[in-house]
């Protein structure tokens, strides 16, 4: 054994902690119940006492939560649904399961195809670059800086497709793509595929005239809605597959408020051969039931409460936005009524970055994170001028237009005029406690048992 452990890319101080744990730990039951230690610190913090305003987060419903832990999830089913396509046998109940988890996601987006498999959006987003490309096809696909995500360039499933990614151009100051540029540069790149998929994301995306365009060549035009797609659901965001998105997928975790894990849908009979052999065998084998079940019974809340559900979540958003403009912290997109989604865009720069603010909010019990903006540059990465927030999980817990206030005096409070956050956290921790249940569920949700 070597004295010195060769560096490793987690917090070198983090894990020491965590080793010093395990050191002081009597025995393994010991260093068990030190991660129910910590898992329980998480859930006080977080799920009692925080105003959480991660973008990427959502509360799930009692029922949800409670299928995550269900005897399902420890059966094993690969593969396909039916008693042939298994390996396994013994599958007849996660057949049914399964089947609904398909048909309901079908119904939510009236689609023909429902893909319910994929561990995580990633995932999904794998598959449509390797179902859907070959190595050495160009791609366009939107940048980091304007709002990309990396599952669609080249340090993620599109790079390790190996991929040639060109940029789609995107209008910094009207936060959408630059539809006159963008027609000129695809018909120069003749893309196989455009992906559309922003983690910022503020404006609906041109998805009618980017297929116009692409369909000069047979291109395919990919809605990755990670973000959106429980505003997709909801009937509250644009309807890309009715606009000419082949395929979109999106994490079931977002705006979906479901398990965190992910969803495609398509309609095209003729995709459906490669995208589910992308999934099985190549991206996933057993893919935790229990999770296809919760997703199952989210998607089933979505139908009943999606549209004013994700309604809220967008005013919510919107009059975040507005309060925060008006208390002095500039947000992104205001000369356009600032947001169409569930995401504020604050530009932080002056009050001390994206890193330092989301950290200092969160001294504050006010959970955000540091977000590029469109003109921030690959040195700004780690420290970038944003600041993104969403209003998922507050509106879940019914709030509305005044917590929107409070929260907006909380965040200027402590950007603006400089107060310590440990005065505003008790702000904060009095809003949260007002509002512990979880709404736009069935009341049959408030049942203990299964
Ligand atoms: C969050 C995100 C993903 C990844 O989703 P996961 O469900 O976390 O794997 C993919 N694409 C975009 C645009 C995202 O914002």
């Amino acid at each position: 054994m070597t004295a010195i452990a060769p560096p490793d890319i987690h917090d070198a101080e983090t894990l020491g902690a965590a080793r010093a744990l395990l050191d002081a730990a009597a025995d393994p039951e010991a260093m068990q119940q030190e991660v129910l230690k910590a898992v329980q610190r998480n859930e006080t913090w977080r799920g009692n006492e925080c105003v959480n305003l991660l973008a990427p987060e959502a509360l799930v419903s009692p029922t949800v939560r409670r299928l995550l832990s269900a005897e399902i999830g420890q059966r094993a089913a690969e593969g396909h649904i039916g008693p042939v396509n298994r390996w396994f046998a013994g599958t007849k109940h996660i057949d049914e399961v399964e089947a609904l988890c398909v048909e309901l996601l079908k119904r939510l987006f009236k689609s023909n195809y429902a893909e319910h498999r994929l561990v995580a959006s990633m995932i999904g987003n794998m598959a449509v670059y390797a179902a859907l490309t070959q190595p050495g096809d160009t791609v366009m696909t939107i940048p980091q800086p304007v709002g990309g995500h990396s599952s669609n360039r080249y340090d993620g499933p599109a790079g390790i497709r190996g991929l040639n990614i060109v940029d789609v151009p995107f209008d910094a100051h009207e936060l959408e793509v630059d539809l006159d540029a963008f027609a000129k540069r695809a018909r120069e790149a003749r893309p196989k595929l455009v992906a559309l998929g922003a983690s910022m994301t503020l404006f609906p995306l041109p998805v009618r005239e980017i297929k116009d365009i692409v369909s000069e060549w047979d291109g395919i035009v990919f809605f990755d809605g990670a973000h959106q797609l429980g505003l997709i659901a909801g009937g509250q965001f644009q309807d890309p597959l009715r606009e000419g998105a082949d395929i979109i997928t999106g994490s079931a975790g977002k705006t979906f408020s479901g398990p965190q894990s992910g969803v495609a849908v398509w309609n095209d009979p003729q995709l459906t051969r490669p995208l589910l052999d992308a999934v099985f065998p190549a991206l996933a084998a057993t893919h935790q039931v229990n999770r296809v079940a919760a997703l199952a019974a989210a998607a089933a809340e979505l139908l009943a409460f999606g549209p004013a559900y994700m309604a809220n979540i967008v005013k919510n958003a919107q009059a975040l936005a507005h309060a925060l403009h008006t208390r002095g912290v500039p947000v992104l997109g205001a000369h356009k009524g600032y947001t169409r989604t569930h995401q504020v865009i604050g530009d932080v720069r002056e009050f001390g970055g994206g890193l330092e603010v989301a950290h200092r909010l969160a001294k504050a019990n006010i959970i955000t994170n540091k977000n590029l903006l469109p003109d921030d540059t690959p040195q700004d990465w780690d420290r970038p001028s944003g600041l993104r927030i969403g209003t998922t999980e507050v509106t879940r817990l019914g709030m509305g237009e005044l917590e929107m206030q409070a929260i907006a005096d909380m965040i200027a409070g402590v950007l603006v005029e400089g107060r310590d956050p440990e005065h505003v956290k008790a702000e904060a921790l009095e809003l949260r406690t007002g509002f512990q249940t979880v709404k736009y569920c069935f009341s049959s949700n408030t049942r203990s048992s299964l």
